[in-house]
């Protein structure tokens, strides 16, 4: 059985993101010789609409960019993902950078494109579940990442 591993469905093509459109990544995509890719959208699990307006991190909350309070969703879309990351047994997942739910690192709340490098709040609690997490620019000629893959 190849080995398997959860990415945020926006980099195999699926149009989940927030303006309905996708992130394709052919790095990503190409892995599907080697592993099973499990595909999941946080925010999608979590029960918010596709398209839907931008929601950004600030502290522990996350909030839409017309101020609304969604730390529930995305808490729900989060523990939806480490449900499945769990029941699937993943060696590691692959998380789309930027996201204030996949990102290892997000904008900052202040919705000015503005990066920290604190994580989305699905990452954040892959961390606190020892769940390795890359992002879609760590995978190509990682050494680590591919020592994760062939070991198994
Ligand atoms: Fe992609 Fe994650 Fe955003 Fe869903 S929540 S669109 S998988 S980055």
């Amino acid at each position: 059985m190849k080995p398997r591993i959860l990415v945020s469905a926006c980099l195999l093509g699926e149009p989940c993101r927030y303006d309905g459109a996708s992130k394709p990544c052919k790095a990503v995509i190409s892995l599907s010789e080697q592993v099973e890719l499990i595909p999941i959208c946080p925010e999608v699990l979590g029960g918010l609409p596709t398209p839907r307006i931008p929601c950004e991190m600030q502290n522990e909350k996350v909030v839409r960019r017309d101020g609304m309070d969604l730390t529930k969703a995305y808490e729900n879309g989060a523990k939806a993902a480490l449900k499945l990351a769990k029941d699937n047994q993943v060696i590691c997942a692959i998380l789309k950078n930027k996201s204030p739910s996949c990102g290892k690192i997000r904008y900052d709340g202040s919705f000015t494109r503005t990066l920290t490098e604190k994580p989305g709040i699905t990452t954040a609690l892959f961390y606190e579940n020892g769940i390795r997490v890359f992002s879609e620019s760590e995978i190509e000629g990682s050494p680590e990442f591919k020592m994760l893959i062939e070991k198994r």
